[in-house]
């Protein structure tokens, strides 16, 4: 396993060969599968003697990849999708093959330095200060629940006596990983925020439902959830008010811009973000809307040796890591071995300049605004809200739950699309989300009119 023989070297080439390939070409959307057909198709594949490269390579092919979705076809407008850069998944390969080490300075200082000086730009982008710094992990989940960690470590420091319970105030389109990282990993409570009618948090609500708290209750909150790019709805909440009532109440800002993060780049949105620069800690994920492949997400803060003091482990075996002196990407999350997610995106980024994402970014803008036009013009669907982003949410008139789902089931059969539904206060509904410069008006157009 471990000699370069000629048989790994054919595998090894056969394997590059196809990458390659799938760099170059489009791939159909592919079909999801069931576990009967997956295991007639495919069989046992672990054997004592093993299948021999070609066959895994050819189950892998023929079977296996044909029953993953192409997160990146331009039809593929559910959830978020992603759409990495052709050589932000080239170089995951290297990185892949290199092993890199990627949790400590101490081992991967060349990987922290790059993946550094992206996280640079990201936070130049967002306006925080030059001492602002983190790391990347696997996603928005982790990035979350990693900054919420470091805030209520900061309170319990700052603050004399513990509270009954602690608290966070959270929007009602706040990410489903927010609430799920207080409630379930971190046993505190939820302060839900109504939003306004486009689903947005303001500061005035904010305000108003804090206000409104018991002052034992009050007294537990120790940072809010502003999101920039709701999930659901693409929409920015009102940074700027939120941080000042932070501000006042001496609350932690964070900032999940999971998806919308990546918006700060394109100069006709930026102005959505203003207040940003406040934020204690901001996530933005590559594998979404900034172009890099799966599993990516940005984790920064203004004051990283907070995130530090909440994150670093200590162990006997581990102190020559600390000796060291670099910073440790892992000391900023909740991860000690880490692969260096940050690279694929920092060398594209690195190839090819940070002009060429802002316009990468507001092409997706572009297409999305033509779509939310053929929306209110058509005269068989309604725009439920007006998008600040990439998400456009919209209803077909007189279809209820069942007539979505029909609908999505086919054109997922049909390998034209895959568009799942949801729901807008009780109205079910669907939506694109549109984060692949390669996403067309004309492939939005033959969704629409497939709800004919
Ligand atoms: C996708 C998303 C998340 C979760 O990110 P993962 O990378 O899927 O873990 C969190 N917040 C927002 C706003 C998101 O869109």
């Amino acid at each position: 396993m471990h000699e370069f023989t000629p048989a790994v070297e054919q595998t090894v080439r056969e394997l590059a060969r196809l990458s390659v390939a799938r760099l170059a070409s489009d791939v159909p959307l592919g079909g999801a599968a069931t576990q009967e057909r997956l295991e007639s198709a495919a069989g046992e594949t672990i054997t004592a003697a093993g299948l021999g490269g070609a066959r895994a390579i050819e189950l892998w092919t023929e079977v296996l990849a044909p029953a993953c979705l192409t997160v990146d076809h331009p039809r593929y407008l559910s959830f978020i999708p992603g759409a990495p850069a052709k050589l932000a998944s080239a170089f995951d390969m290297l990185v892949g093959v290199s092993n890199v080490y990627g949790g400590s300075w101490l081992e991967g200082a060349g990987a922290a330095f790059a993946e550094n000086q992206a996280l640079r730009w990201i936070a130049d982008l967002a306006g925080l200060p030059e001492g602002a710094g983190g790391t990347f992990v696997q996603g928005g989940t982790l990035g979350n629940l990693s900054a919420l960690v470091a805030a209520r470590e900061t309170a319990r420091r700052q603050r004399s006596g513990a509270p009954g319970r602690w608290a966070v105030c959270v929007s009602d389109e706040a990410h489903s990983s927010v609430t799920h990282a207080l409630r379930v990993v971190m046993d505190a409570d939820v302060v839900l925020v109504p939003g306004d009618e486009r689903g947005r948090m303001t500061g005035g609500a904010l305000r108003a439902v804090v206000d409104g708290l018991p002052p034992e209750r009050r007294a537990g909150v120790f940072a809010v959830v502003a999101t920039a790019g709701s999930t659901n709805l693409g929409t920015v909440d009102d940074l700027a008010g939120i941080a000042e009532v932070a501000r006042e109440n001496g609350w932690w800002l964070h900032v999940d811009g999971a998806y919308g993060g990546a918006g700060l780049a394109a100069g006709t949105v930026r102005h959505l973000y203003d207040g940003v620069q406040w934020a204690d800690s901001f996530i933005v994920d590559p594998h979404k809307w900034l172009f890099g492949p799966f599993d990516s997400c940005a984790l920064l803060y203004r004051d990283p040796a907070l995130a530090r003091a909440a994150h670093t482990q200590h162990a006997a075996y581990l102190e020559p890591v600390a000796a060291c002196g670099g910073q440790n990407p892992s000391d900023h999350a909740l991860q000690l071995t880490r692969r260096s997610r940050g690279l694929p995106f920092w060398f594209s980024l690195a190839v090819h300049g940070s002009d060429a994402y802002r316009d990468a970014v507001e092409r997706t803008l572009a297409t999305a605004r033509a779509g939310a036009e053929l929306i209110r013009r058509s005269d068989h669907l309604d725009l439920l809200v007006e998008p600040d982003l990439t998400v456009l949410t919209f209803a077909r008139r007189g279809w209820g739950a069942d007539d979505y789902a029909r609908w999505s089931d086919g054109l997922l059969a049909s390998r034209q699309a895959f568009v799942t539904p949801t729901g807008h206060r009780g109205r079910a509904c669907t939506r694109l989300a549109v984060v692949n410069p390669a996403t067309t008006p004309d492939d939005l157009r033959l969704v629409l009119d497939s709800m004919r």
